[in-house]
């Protein structure tokens, strides 16, 4: 295990705190998951999975094909047909309700793994993805048979046989946003984790198992974007539902055009986050570090633009450095992190070309001092000053723990900035006063905004995007839609 360093200023310092690894025992290899069968991909080929904090191989995972998608999409429709369709939503209810209480009880081996696969603090893991992931099991569960309340004087009926693609950023919690409506709704799913983090989700399919959900219900099938792909591509899907990268989101919008497939797409955001002058600035500064510094930046959602009124600058940007400081970046494991690994190598590298392309740009760099660990992909808490609208940094999704800081002088002027991004995922305003957040929440075309706090998740409220954030929303009465016929 990497050492972390934890010292904090001259005077400070925290002794390791690890959580330990040893409750629970991860297999070498793990194969695809298909009509609640382990199997191996029909190729043979496997991936490796590493963990980002020491570059150590955790396990290797099947990489699975368009073979593989294709008798998963099989036992999802026959599952679909058979079983889960004609079941009563009460019944269905039950699964989700066991699920959630399975991935309660496996709760810290799910934190745990989560934290080594992904790189993501422990404490993180251990008080955000997991808690949110049952949670979101257990609000489905109750929506199973009260269907026809969420939509008042319709029919409703499921949809048939989802595609799923999720993310890197938060493993568990994503296969939860995507499964559980699903489930609740009546539809089968097959969903491809990304290449970087399967392991939960294969923890995940053992959970299924564990909870005796009828066989071809849930399928999985780890690879690359190869594999996500083919699974798009399968014409046996009836909806697709994708949480990534715009780039890639784009290109599933162009493969599914004509084909009568639902889509959602839940894509980049850039979001600004505006501190008023009459914000608490305290309190601001600590919404600041979470909006950008939270799960190494790795959030879609991430408040990666600061806009704060010219006359408190200085005094937010003095008390942000400060405040920084104190944050420990290093060994995921340790209770003591605020900072953990960055994802992947792939990711390491694209976040260390904005640091330069932002200096590039005539922008100026703050990082934090603190030590990082030899081995892994680290990046220190880093801000960018001096930045102009239409800098990179400004505009582009960085993924990682960087922000742009920009200044205004009138709502008029923040709002004109906010909105000033191809994205339109999620915002943040502070101020004490009551009429501004109302002016500023309808002013940015953001699908979540949040006043005088910042990335705070709920199963029951809507999340999504617009413009080039993606359409579609997860969570609430409005996350069920996309898993329902009406009529
Ligand atoms: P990021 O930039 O955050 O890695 P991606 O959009 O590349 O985001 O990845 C999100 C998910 O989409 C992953 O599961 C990845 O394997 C998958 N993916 C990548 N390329 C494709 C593609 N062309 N078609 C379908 N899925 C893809």
């Amino acid at each position: 295990m990497t050492k972390t360093s934890t010292t904090i200023g001259s005077d400070w310092g925290y002794a390791p705190a690890p959580e330990s690894a040893d409750h629970f025992k991860l297999k070498d290899q793990y194969g695809l998951f298909i009509g609640g069968k382990f199997v191996p991909a029909a190729s043979g080929k496997r991936l490796k999975t590493i963990n980002p904090a020491n570059e150590k191989v955790i396990a290797e995972v099947a990489d699975g094909g368009e073979k593989d998608v294709a008798k998963a999409v099989q036992a999802a429709r026959t599952a679909y047909d058979k079983v889960w369709r004609k079941m009563s939503g009460r019944e269905r209810g039950k699964y989700l309700y066991r699920i959630a209480r399975i991935i309660q009880e496996r709760a810290r081996e799910l934190a745990v793994v989560e934290s080594m696969d992904g790189g993501k603090p422990i404490r993180e893991s251990r008080d955000v993805d997991i808690p949110l992931a049952a949670a979101h099991f257990f609000y489905h569960a109750g929506w199973g048979d009260k269907l026809r309340y969420a939509f008042p004087g319709k029919s409703v009926s499921p949809i048939g046989v989802a595609g799923q693609i999720i993310p890197w950023n938060f493993p568990l919690l994503m296969v939860a946003w995507k499964v559980a409506p699903a489930l609740a709704c009546g539809n089968t799913v097959v969903l491809k984790p990304a290449e970087t983090t399967p392991l939960t989700a294969l923890l995940f399919s053992e959970i299924c198992q564990e909870a005796g959900l009828p066989e071809g219900v849930f399928n999985l099938i780890t690879g690359a974007g190869s594999t996500g792909a083919a699974l798009v591509n399968h014409p046996g899907l009836d909806k697709v539902a994708f949480t990534g990268s715009t780039e890639v989101g784009k290109a599933i919008q162009k493969s599914l055009a004509g084909r009568g497939t639902r889509l959602t797409l839940e894509l980049g955001g850039k979001a600004a986050h505006i501190i008023f002058e009459d914000a608490t600035i305290d309190q601001a500064v600590e919404g600041i570090i979470n909006g950008i510094y939270f799960n190494q930046g790795h959030v879609c959602c991430a408040g990666s633009r600061l806009l704060v009124q010219e006359s408190v600058e200085e005094e937010v940007v003095t008390k942000l450095k400060a405040r920084m400081e104190s944050l420990i970046v290093g060994d995921p494991l340790d209770k003591n992190t605020d900072i953990g690994a960055i994802n992947s190598k792939a990711q390491w590298d694209r976040i260390r070309d904005y640091l330069k392309i932002g200096e590039e740009e005539g922008a100026e760099l703050f990082q934090t001092k603190c030590s990082v660990p030899e081995k892994g992909y680290w990046i220190r808490p880093s801000f960018f000053t001096r930045v102009a609208q239409s800098h990179r940094i400004v505009q582009e999704e960085i993924f990682g723990p960087v922000l742009a800081i920009q200044t205004f002088r009138t709502l008029n002027e923040a709002l004109e900035k906010a909105n000033n991004t191809p994205y339109g995922l999620s915002g943040g305003v502070w101020t004490d006063k009551g009429a501004k957040i109302f002016k500023v929440t309808r002013g940015i075309r953001a699908g979540v905004i949040w006043a005088n706090t910042f990335n705070k998740f709920d199963p029951t409220s809507p999340f999504g995007g617009y413009k080039e954030s993606g359409y579609g929303r997860e969570g609430g009465r409005h996350g069920l839609r996309p898993y329902v016929e009406l009529s």
